[in-house]
């Protein structure tokens, strides 16, 4: 049995008890996402949904929490493992598989946190989202982990992850699936950044974690000043004109799109929202134009 004794001290036993009985998804368990789920168990949170249809591989052991003598196990059954060895009592579903093909695992969860990489599968997991009315924190880590951010999204109350990314991504940038190239794939990789890669990837999930909990205890907790926080892990151009410091960040709103293509009203009163698979063809054959007087822009090309 884990012993929460001193946890229950410092968080009191109505807000330890909210997060034992809240159900996380976490879709994705590479090495933002298994820190997440990791570092959510630790907090309290008692019930998991865990998917990914990958296995641990050798490439992967240089950023996992999981190490060696989990070597060809499936990443959701790597997480449950660990998370059983932290968090006894955890109650845990594994879905090793593609979460696209068990839309029925996401009934009955409260928050979904998203650790995939690759835009197109966030934006089929927004589609889930939206048609459960599921919150959903999702994060992404720049080029050589020089910086980060992380989000929390509400379904038709704030953006949904299509209006956000039209903000801060340049829409669908990558196939569904591909794997983010966090500046090590090119021959000879670039030093810059890279040897603190791992620190910096959890940096940024561990600040989608907080975010996380923020949600499950909504009310007992002050909320965040805004629903984007953009983290500069090396100096970096956020807000045109400005250099934000290493180890800091900036809060930002993004607002809803009322003409998004997949939360817009006018779409949602015709109840004839676009489909996925629209939409991505949509995407694909003609990516969006950049709106360069965004509040914080896309830095992984400079
Ligand atoms: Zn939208």
């Amino acid at each position: 049995m884990t012993d929460w004794e001193r946890v229950r001290r410092l968080m009191g036993d109505d807000s330890l008890s909210r997060l034992g009985r809240a159900h996380v998804a976490v879709i994705g368990l590479g090495s933002g996402g298994g820190f997440v789920a990791l570092s959510l168990a630790m907090s309290g949170v008692g019930r998991f949904t865990l998917v990914d249809m990958e296995d641990l591989e050798a490439v992967n052991l240089t950023r996992h929490v999981a190490d060696s003598r989990y070597l060809g196990w499936n990443k959701a059954k790597v997480m449950a493992d660990l998370i059983r060895h932290r968090n006894s009592d955890a109650q845990i579903r594994i879905i090793a598989d593609d979460i696209t093909k068990h839309p029925d695992a996401l009934e009955g969860v409260d928050l979904v946190v998203v650790g995939v990489d690759g835009e197109g599968t966030k934006y089929k997991i927004n589609d889930l989202c939206l048609a459960r009315n599921l919150t959903a924190v999702y994060a992404g880590v720049y080029a050589r982990g020089e910086g980060g951010d992380t989000c929390v999204i509400h379904p038709y109350d704030g953006p949904c992850y299509a209006c956000w990314a039209a903000e801060l991504r340049e829409g669908l940038g990558d196939q569904p699936g591909e794997e983010l190239d966090y500046g090590l794939i090119q021959e000879n990789g670039t030093l810059k950044g890279e040897p603190a890669l791992w620190i910096h990837v959890t940096r940024v999930a561990s600040a989608q974690a907080d975010l996380a909990l923020n949600e499950l205890l909504k009310g007992a907790r002050p909320d965040f000043p805004a629903n984007t926080l953009v983290m500069a892990n090396a100096p970096l151009e956020i807000v045109s004109g400005q250099t934000t410091p290493a180890h800091s960040g900036v809060w930002v709103n993004i607002a809803r799109d009322p003409h998004c293509m997949v939360c817009g009203d006018r779409l949602r009163m015709a109840d004839q929202a676009m489909s996925l698979d629209d939409l991505a063809d949509m995407m694909f054959s003609a990516p969006p134009e950049q709106d360069e007087d965004s509040a914080a822009r896309r830095l992984e090309d400079e």
